[in-house]
């Protein structure tokens, strides 16, 4: 295709404002899917996707539009995850394209993701359309908005596009606005071959598929190819394009971007970001800004009935195949046996991968205490990094522990602003700053990581009654006075309890777990200790007190199916306990334990 009749583009929004339903619609009236096979949220493809009315990984169309010069244009469309933790991908496929949809409902406003995102797409180098969407709403305020995303913003949005998703109305509009408001692609179609890796899957049919975007160069079906990173030769098996389904193409010129299959083992094979060129008389320069996804929050993952261990080694496997972003190693916990130690880009991420192991694989789980990974100094001189508490070293050795930052920019109405700076004040948190937007303040605090990680997003909700918004980024590692507190039960330490806290916290935290653990864990034959303690200090303590008879024993001498089916249904809760020692603590408790309140 020529230069000029392509456009590439992404939506970015908050998430709910409409991203995914403007999608749908531009699908929908270009004619790209049949009314017949169209469904809601045509490119949210994994069930937890649409369950939870989240994007999760990056998806593409190309969509073909008769504008109304009488030229027909190719519009590639690159859907993003509108969540924190997937901030990453957002910004890799932001590089592949050159303009944006600023998406804002115009009921509710900018919120801190609108801000999160637009930020990206302008770092990127993006033509931004601002599109007011929702206007059919009877609390819709364009004018309102307009002003808000220019005085928080810095955007023009007089030009700004007024639509409803849901009805259609203005879809035209954004079509046009597409094609003469954003910039067409650049690129040389007789320089070297030089393609950006944007994402990479799965499938059960094809093996790896590739998603480029093409920038100098044409790549052709049966070319051999090289990654630039990791030096690996490939040859294209097919070219396609996405409409969304995969349409054959004999090849893919500059600004043009579509898929590949080459015989690719696994996903851990291709590097997001990744320059790929020919094998030979390839591009001398890779494309600069490659940076690896990290995971940052670590947790283990047990199988409640030991014999599901193999069960849970293939799902993780499979699981793996298609995201490169989740880590996993063998794990062997004195408490819980054999489980993994996962790495996650976040909590959300954490919550998916936990949650498509218990429903598509069937295996129940138990998760120990998230963490994220700590840096131990040691004496030394040399530096560990810990993913988790338990592996904690002694003390004797170490100099100094660093934790990590965030950077958190809130966004809500002003009545919650005293509960939201308490909230942050409690959680070690620094305040950077405090503005505001009409009548909703932005606040933007330095937070430790590692007190976000449990409960602070729904904290976060729950004391604004959903109206916060909420963003970070991690700015780095900070030293604290951070020690390792343990958890033990009927005098058994419990390693999969064990958590990293702040000294001037570990004492609240303690006496939290102890009292929580009491009510968790149900009454014994005998007396249980329940304890917290740093090192061999004990901080909290708590004592279940023994079960006076045996719960059956009332069922003497009377109905003996009445006593069968108790015993039935203590068998059935026994699947979702562990036995520590003499004791049987609930899987729920793994949890539980942990929430703040
Ligand atoms: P996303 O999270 O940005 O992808 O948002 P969705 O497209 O999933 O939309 C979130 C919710 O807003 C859904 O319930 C949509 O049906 C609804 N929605 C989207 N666009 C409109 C619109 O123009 N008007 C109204 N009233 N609701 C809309
Ligand atoms: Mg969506």
């Amino acid at each position: 295709t020529q230069l000029d009749l392509i456009r590439n583009f992404s939506i970015v929004a908050h998430i709910d404002h409409g991203k995914s339903t403007l999608a749908d619609r531009l699908i929908q009236s270009t004619g790209t899917v049949a009314d017949r096979d169209m469904k809601a949220q045509l490119l949210d493809s994994m069930d937890i996707e649409r369950e939870r009315g989240i994007t999760i990984k990056a998806n593409t169309v190309r969509i073909e539009y008769p504008a109304k010069d009488g030229k027909t244009y190719v519009l590639n469309l690159i859907d993003t995850p509108g969540h924190v933790d997937f901030a990453y991908e957002v910004s890799r496929s932001m590089r592949a394209v050159e303009g944006s949809l600023l998406v804002v409902d115009a009921s509710q406003g900018v919120e801190a993701q609108t801000l999160a995102n637009v930020y990206q797409a302008l770092d990127a180098g993006h033509e931004i359309v601002p599109v007011l969407n929702k206007i059919d709403l009877p609390a819709a305020e364009p004018d309102r908005i307009r002003q808000q995303i220019e005085d928080v913003i810095g955007l023009d949005a007089s030009d700004a596009v007024l639509i409803s998703a849901k009805s259609g109305l203005g879809i035209p509009d954004v079509l046009e606005a597409i094609v003469t408001r954003l910039p067409a692609p650049k690129g040389e179609r007789d320089a070297p071959l030089k393609a950006m890796l944007v994402d990479s899957w799965y499938d059960a049919y094809l093996g790896v598929v590739v998603m480029i975007r093409v920038m100098d160069g044409v790549i052709r079906k049966g070319d051999r190819v090289r990654m630039m990173q990791t030096n690996a030769v490939y040859g294209i098996d097919k070219l396609a394009v996405l409409k969304p389904q995969m349409v054959d193409i004999p090849e893919l010129g500059p600004g043009e971007i579509g898929i590949f299959t080459a015989s690719i083992k696994q996903v851990r094979d291709t590097r997001v970001g990744d320059t790929i060129t020919h094998e030979r008389k390839g591009c001398e320069k890779a494309l600069d800004g490659f940076k690896p996804a990290q995971p940052v929050v670590f947790c283990g993952l047990f199988p409640v009935d030991a014999n599901e261990f193999e069960a849970l080694r293939e799902a993780i496997e499979k699981l793996a195949l298609n995201d490169a972003s989740f880590s996993y190693e063998m794990e062997t916990s004195a408490a819980l046996g054999f489980g993994f130690r996962c790495g996650f880009l976040g909590l959300l991420h954490l919550e998916v991968v936990r949650d498509r192991l218990e429903r598509e694989y069937d295996i129940d789980l138990i998760t120990t205490a998230p963490s994220v990974v700590y840096q131990i100094y040691m004496k030394d001189g040399t530096v560990q990094e810990l993913h988790n508490p338990a592996d904690m070293p002694d003390l004797t050795y170490v100099d100094h522990i660093e934790e990590p930052r965030i950077k958190a920019t809130i966004m809500v109405p002003d009545d919650y602003l005293g509960d939201i700076l308490k909230l942050c004040q409690d959680r070690r948190g620094i305040q950077l700053d405090l503005s505001y937007a009409g009548s909703r303040a932005m606040v933007v605090y330095d937070l430790p990581l590692n007190e976000v990680v449990f409960d602070f997003y729904d904290r976060l909700k729950s004391v604004t009654k959903g109206y916060a918004s909420f963003d970070y980024a991690i700015t780095g590692y900070r030293e604290d006075f951070l020690v390792k507190m343990s958890v033990l039960v009927n005098d058994e330490p419990v390693d999969a309890l064990s958590m990293m806290v702040h000294r001037d916290r570990a004492d609240m935290r303690g006496r939290a777990m102890v009292e929580k653990l009491k009510e968790l864990i149900p009454r014994h034959m005998f007396k249980i200790p329940i304890q917290a303690a740093i090192g061999g200090r004990v901080i909290a303590r708590e004592t279940l007190s023994a079960m006076r008879k045996d719960v059956t024993a009332k069922c003497y001498g009377g109905d003996a199916t009445r006593k069968r089916k108790l015993l039935d249904k203590q068998k059935a809760g026994k699947k979702k306990m562990r036995q520590f020692g003499k004791v049987e603590i609930p899987q729920q408790a793994f949890i539980n334990a942990l929430k703040m309140d």
